[in-house]
């Protein structure tokens, strides 16, 4: 059975993804019960986008502390009441107590007041309580506040909260960090195509903050379906002034002129079609040898491909020039080209090593620079393309992983100056996703890869496209600097 992706033609390879024959074997019937039996991984089919289903299978239940000391003044329920509002204004049914519904649909747990770890017991008891309700496809999200000096991720450079003379501080940053240890673990508990993600809310951001409300958004959806264990931080908060206009339709990206490199196929290909389908005036850009298939999806997209090999260098001033002459315009830029060549260390070259630094890191960086240099790109919106390779490591891919990680550094070195232009830079990291180049994988080795997170299944390429175009939208302009992982909470390694 295959997933229903409306508007977007989604290229499944023979026995990868939706065909994965383990995954229909066990998703369902006598076969599940074989495999829950046996104790073997009994991956579902995910919950996915569909306009024609609703966001969330079920009420929502928001839950904050109901134990621990508290003083005057401070807002816990009046932050929870702002979530409920928010949920209750895109239309979903809210509850603030679980204990009289029979199905749950996801559960918003708002930990922004923890002060003490002994905070955490009532609202995650609480939780424990509901998680069987919980529907297939389900959803949990924590909202919570930084811990300081503590990097949430790989990439995170949170900002200080409160005052380093006192201890009460230390005491709410241990709490605050285990909000990070307890959603990781919650997620790995999860069943039946749920999900456990978080928002780290900065300090002096509100709750209400248009990127807090566009994170519910996007984690209740089945378009964060392969994002699981994972933490969007929100910084800042910029974004549309009218919560109501945080972009939730079909379209949240009309009128927008976008660059996705390396187009011509896989990851690609998918973006730049989800883009369309999203409303952008899609620029794919991919190798001249590749001119074939990229003008095919041109043709598809009603769009003027770009000809061009990322690691030249005027590649930013021809992507400036194509966009200029065609749009007069360029609102983002997915720097998705990639390439592997892969070898122990022992045995590389430096050909090999130098080749997927030009194309994965260097290419990107540069571009950057040039579109930077030019008043078009005020309010750009950059995502990178790295890899849990890059976070995690990887044998036989020292150049991959670093120029992954390089990637990651691109993003947060990015974030301040994007800032100043009142545009942002992020990453996602794909774990396994189901491509042309998994497929090629033994099969054995596939088996095994795929299984190796918290879903027990490949991602889609269209699972990191969503994410591509949540962090482009509106709906991310006070999240920068970050790396966002697709990839089922991958579980080796960081
Ligand atoms: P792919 O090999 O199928 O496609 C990459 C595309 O980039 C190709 O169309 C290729 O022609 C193009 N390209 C390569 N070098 C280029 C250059 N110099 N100039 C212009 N275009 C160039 O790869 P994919 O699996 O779709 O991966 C896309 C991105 O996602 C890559 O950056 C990859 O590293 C990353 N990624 C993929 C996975 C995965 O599981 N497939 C996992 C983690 C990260």
């Amino acid at each position: 059975m295959s997933p229903s992706l409306p508007n977007v033609t989604s290229k499944i390879w023979p026995g990868t993804g939706p065909d994965d024959a383990y995954l229909g074997l066990v998703s369902q019937g006598p076969g599940r019960k074989v495999a829950t039996t046996l104790g073997l991984p009994a991956p579902v089919e995910l919950r996915r986008h569909d306009p024609a289903r609703p966001t969330v299978s079920g009420p929502v239940v928001v839950l904050s502390p109901t134990s621990g000391a508290r003083g005057p003044g401070e807002t816990a329920a009046t932050e929870a009441d702002d979530l409920a509002t928010h949920l209750l204004g895109r239309g979903l049914e809210v509850h603030r107590h679980g204990d009289d519904l029979r199905k749950v649909g996801a559960v918003v747990l708002c930990l922004t007041e923890v002060r003490t770890p002994s905070d955490l017991t009532a609202p995650a008891l609480e939780l424990g309580s509901v998680l069987r309700k919980l529907a297939p496809g389900g959803r949990v999200i924590t909202v919570s506040r930084p811990a300081t000096g503590v990097a949430l991720g790989s990439a995170a450079n949170l900002p200080a909260s409160g005052d380093s003379q006192d201890y009460t501080a230390v005491s709410r940053n241990a709490a605050r960090q285990g909000v990070v240890g307890f959603l990781r673990s919650a997620a790995q508990e999860m069943r039946g195509g749920a999900t456990a993600n978080g928002i780290v809310v900065a300090d002096g951001v509100s709750v209400s903050a248009p990127s807090v409300a566009g994170s519910l958004d996007f984690l209740l959806s089945g378009r964060s379906a392969f994002v699981d264990g994972q933490f969007l931080v929100v910084g800042t908060d910029q974004g549309p002034a009218d919560l109501a206009q945080v972009p939730q339709g079909e379209a949240p990206l009309s009128g927008r002129v976008v660059v996705v490199t390396g187009a011509a196929r896989g990851i690609g290909e998918e973006i730049a079609r989800l883009l369309h389908t999203q409303g952008a005036h899609v620029v794919p850009v991919d190798v001249p040898a590749a001119g074939q298939p990229l003008s095919t999806l041109a043709n598809e997209l009603e769009t003027a491909s770009l000809s061009l090999d990322v690691t030249a260098e005027d590649a930013g001033q021809r992507i400036l020039e194509h966009c200029r002459s065609r749009y007069g315009r360029l609102d983002g830029i997915v720097h998705n080209a990639g390439i592997t060549r892969d070898k122990m260390l022992a045995n590389m070259d430096q050909a090999k090593f130098a080749s997927v630094l030009a194309v994965n890191t260097e290419a990107p960086l540069r571009i950057t620079e040039q579109l930077l240099a030019d008043p078009m790109a005020d309010g750009l919106r950059v995502v990178g393309l790295a890899s849990t390779s890059g976070v995690a490591g990887n044998r036989g891919q020292t150049n991959y992983a670093a120029s992954k990680a390089g990637v990651v550094g691109m993003v947060a070195g990015l974030a301040p100056i994007l800032a100043a232009r009142g545009g942002t830079a992020n990453a996602v990291a794909p774990g396994f996703i189901e491509t042309e180049m998994t497929a090629k994988i033994p099969l054995a080795r596939r088996q095994v890869a795929r299984r190796l997170n918290s879903l027990q299944q490949g991602g889609l390429p269209l699972d990191v496209a969503e994410a591509i175009a949540f962090l482009l939208s509106d709906s991310a302009a006070g999240i920068s600097g970050q790396t966002l992982r697709v990839c089922g909470q991958n579980l080796v390694g960081a």
